[in-house]
């Protein structure tokens, strides 16, 4: 990206999109749930009040701009900080890119406020819908999604079926895997009995590879994750980032915070505004760098400072596949 952008970020390669340029429509984790296993840490204003938290002329200035000087990326998605369906005027950006590049628009959401027919109005002028879909009652929704006060999962599961109905592109369907939350087989059956209802066109299990808000939110093994897609009709895919991408952007941004890190340690939220690069792509870069070995993560769970790993170095390891940190 030639220029530096308030809204705008990447694109960034993604497993799933290739390459995506992001749209961040909220401000940082501004969401309608707090999810145990959230990257971006814990929700600091849970709400499900619809406003335009960033303004769409704005959005739509840079959007324009950078469709004349960049403009190359296999889909711009709406995500981000929070909740994208939280901006009142998502439809409207949904349907600049329709009219201004033959880029595909992608909106990734949590679906909590698809239950309203405004929403699904709007999210049908996308490409592709990707909705959560991790629990199969109110009680799992919150202990796994720990959602809004006025959120029900049997309207939301109601607003699926209608979006579904309506909707001619593209739907995955995510679902987030917490081994003791929502992976004992039986209730895998349970959540892939509503995903089969939803006929979506892919299935995605993922699970967290990346530094979770609670570290009881552990990451599934990958074998075992393997062992659940034959419950999901489409077969689902394991799309969790295990083993570290090869293109040579990735690894030259992984070099480029580690040697960061070599120097001095530093929080998440600090490389991002060093580098001017969004939290979750951060995010992702350190997850694959823990997995490595290559950093340890010190000091508060909900904010750590990450460091280059030393032999012998008095540094306690984050592992993110392990509830206990080693010492
Ligand atoms: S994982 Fe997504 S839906 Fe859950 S709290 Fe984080 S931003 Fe919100």
């Amino acid at each position: 990206m030639s220029k530096t952008y308030k809204y705008l970020f990447g694109p960034v390669p993604s497993r799933r999109l290739g390459r995506s340029l992001g749209v961040d429509l909220t401000p940082f984790k501004t969401c309608t749930l707090d999810c145990i296993f959230c990257q971006l840490g814990h929700t600091t204003n849970k709400t499900i009040e619809r406003a335009e938290y960033m303004p769409l002329a704005e959005i739509k200035t840079e959007l324009e701009a950078w469709i004349q000087q960049d403009g190359k990326a296999d889909y711009i998605t709406l995500s981000g900080s929070g909740e994208p369906t939280l901006h009142s005027r998502f439809g409207d950006i949904l349907q600049f890119i329709r009219d201004h590049t033959a880029i595909p628009a992608a909106l990734l959401s949590n679906g909590t406020l698809f239950s309203m027919p405004e929403v699904r109005e709007a999210a049908k002028r996308a490409d592709l819908v990707k909705l959560s879909l991790s629990a199969w009652n109110q009680v799992s929704f919150e202990h796994l999604n720990r959602p809004h006060a006025d959120l029900r999962f049997s309207q939301i599961m109601e607003g699926y079926r209608a979006f579904r109905d309506g909707f001619k592109g593209m739907l995955w369907i995510e679902v987030f895997l917490v081994p003791g939350v929502n992976t004992l087989r039986n209730d895998a059956e349970k959540i892939a009995a509503f995903v089969e209802a939803l006929n979506p066109d892919e299935i995605h299990l993922n699970t967290a590879v990346r530094p979770p808000a609670e570290e009881f939110a552990l990451a599934m093994p990958q074998s075992e994750m393997e062992s659940l897609t034959g419950l999901f009709r489409p077969v689902a895919k394991v799309i969790a980032e295990f083993s570290p991408e090869a293109s040579d952007e990735v690894m030259a941004n992984e070099e480029t915070i580690l040697a960061m890190l070599k120097r001095r340690p530093c929080t998440a939220q600090q490389i991002a505004r060093v580098f001017g690069m969004h939290l979750n792509e951060v995010s992702k870069y350190l997850g694959k760098l823990l997995r490595m070995g290559k950093i340890c993560a010190q000091g508060s769970e909900s904010s750590p400072y990450y460091s280059a790993a030393k032999s012998g170095a008095q540094e306690i390891p984050y592992d993110i596949t392990s509830s206990k940190k080693e010492i």
